[in-house]
């Protein structure tokens, strides 16, 4: 599969048009959709569209933006002017949002062309995207496996050669989770360096919106085009956003100029002895290309899934309060009064899942326990915080695996919501810290399903995590395997 650049050069060299670049993204869509379901709808016409605008610039002779003409896949929680934005839920079900979410508007600026909204676990609560009311995205490395989540849709949409690149949101590890268990590149950036405008809220302190794809450059570009201040999000952070892909180098060098901290606390039991062992020689490779490998201690970690899921199902709790049947989407019909419309439309429009956040988050804030869970959780996650920032002392990126196994199989965990939670067991403590985080493919295990590496960067600092996972990514093969779908 080309990458960005190589689209870009075709381009302007004439050599292929963007309606025919975008044309084999929607032919490649038809053919692997019945088995997949990346996607929940596909804006064939209006991508189609876009492409014509690009080839009419390009006839013209003016010059257009590396992204111009590139097939993305958008999460369905990214609210897109006129095309349904349905978070993957009954009560959004016929929602049409009358306006753009930031970054969609800065794609479509650049060029981009969206050629379909990707599915997630209803309102991006899930790790496997099998909450979805509209049905499962299988994963394209094995078809009776789940794509991870919540934003298993764009993952698998991207590792199937669907779209270019993607974007997910990222609230505990909905982009690198699912992009682990797909075998391509997830970053979620720093909170407010991407705009969240637009994306409809799950837990408004932890969300973010970030890219998928199949190469580190190809989401440096991407990543690139939507950070940045943006005066239509109060959390939005006003910060210069550096070239990402100017510090794209092939090694580390000079030797030991970079430490990678590998957190201990990440190992051990739960972890699968075949990511261990990838990750372990991927480590060992990163020391090779120059990296200085430390050992260091995050003790509060583990607190960070009891503590998120006391501040997520909250923050959601409050959130999701505006789906009452009167201002978006479904409503339940048949009602006798008021209060009988509201509770009909929550009970039926909402999934088990969304419905059980609800009632943790409402419980966790009620008064009377509002100190007991809510406050002490968000002074666990201070703490966690503080882990974080004690280990950056001595190093400059963290490493860890992305999840502690690979790609489970549907149905395996969803009778028991716990097992689920775990798997994003070492993704949630960068949320609660607001920090970056990339996941990278880094092999494969016995069954052929793809392991990832997890890079965590201090604030603000995707460029390291971009410098270290491409050196890494150059010096390996493994994100040139494409699955058999
Ligand atoms: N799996 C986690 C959850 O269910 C994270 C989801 C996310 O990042 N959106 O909350």
């Amino acid at each position: 599969m080309a990458s960005i650049r190589e689209l870009h050069k075709q381009l302007v060299k004439k050599e292929r048009s963007a309606v025919e670049i975008t044309q084999e993204a929607l032919d490649r869509i038809q053919t692997v959709e019945p088995k997949l379901h990346s996607f929940l709808c596909v804006t064939a016409e209006r991508a189609l569209e876009q492409a014509r605008a690009v080839d009419a610039k390009i006839a013209a002779g003016e010059e257009i933006g590396l992204l111009a003409g590139i097939p993305i896949g958008i999460k369905d929680n990214i609210c897109t002017k006129g095309i349904t934005t349905t978070c993957a839920s009954r009560i959004l079900e016929n929602f049409v949002p009358p306006y753009e979410a930031t970054v969609t508007q800065k794609l479509a600026a650049a060029g981009a062309v969206m050629v379909g909204k990707t599915n997630l676990d209803e309102f991006a609560m899930g790790g496997s995207t099998e909450t979805s009311a509209y049905g499962l995205t299988a994963n394209p490395w094995d078809l009776s496996r789940v794509p991870g989540g919540s934003s298993g849709g764009s993952a698998a949409a991207v590792a199937a050669g669907e779209c270019t690149v993607s974007l997910g949101s990222d609230t505990g590890g909905s982009i690198r989770q699912p992009a682990s268990f797909c075998g391509v590149v997830g970053i979620k950036p720093t909170y407010g360096l991407v705009s969240r405008y637009g994306l409809v809220a799950f837990a408004s302190s932890l969300d973010q919106i970030g890219p998928f794809a199949r190469s580190v450059e190809d989401a440096a570009t991407l990543l690139q085009a939507i950070a940045g201040h943006d005066p239509k999000d109060s959390t939005s952070l006003k910060v210069p956003i550096p070239d990402y892909t100017a510090s794209l180098q092939p090694d580390l060098k000079p030797k030991g100029q970079l430490k990678i901290g590998v957190i201990k606390e990440t190992f051990g039991e739960g972890l699968d002895s075949q990511v261990e062992e990838a990750i372990n020689v991927a480590l060992a490779q990163l020391q090779n290309l120059g990296a200085e490998i430390h050992i260091v201690s995050c003790p509060r970690f583990r607190y960070g899934l009891p503590s998120y899921y006391i501040i997520a199902p909250s923050e959601a709790s409050a959130n999701l309060a505006r789906y009452d049947g009167v201002k978006y989407g479904y409503r339940a019909d048949e009602a006798e009064n008021l209060i009988e419309m509201y509770t009909r439309t929550r009970a039926t429009g909402f999934g088990t899942e969304v419905k059980r956040r609800i009632m943790l988050g409402t419980y966790a804030l009620s008064a009377g326990y509002y100190d007991a869970y809510y406050l002490k959780a968000q002074k666990v996650r201070t703490l966690i915080k503080e882990d974080f920032e004690r280990a950056f002392e001595h190093v400059d990126v963290l490493a860890c695996p992305t999840a502690p196994s690979t790609a489970f199989k549907a149905g395996e965990k969803t009778a028991d919501p716990l097992s689920m939670y775990l798997v994003d067991l070492m993704t949630i403590p960068v949320n609660l810290a607001g920090l970056p985080g990339i996941s990278v493919p880094c092999g494969f295990d016995d069954s052929g399903l793809p392991i990832g590496l997890q890079l965590i960067g201090k604030p603000l600092r995707e460029d390291q995590l971009f410098q270290v996972a491409y050196a890494y990514e150059q010096s390996t093969q493994w994100h040139l395997h494409m699955p058999q779908v």
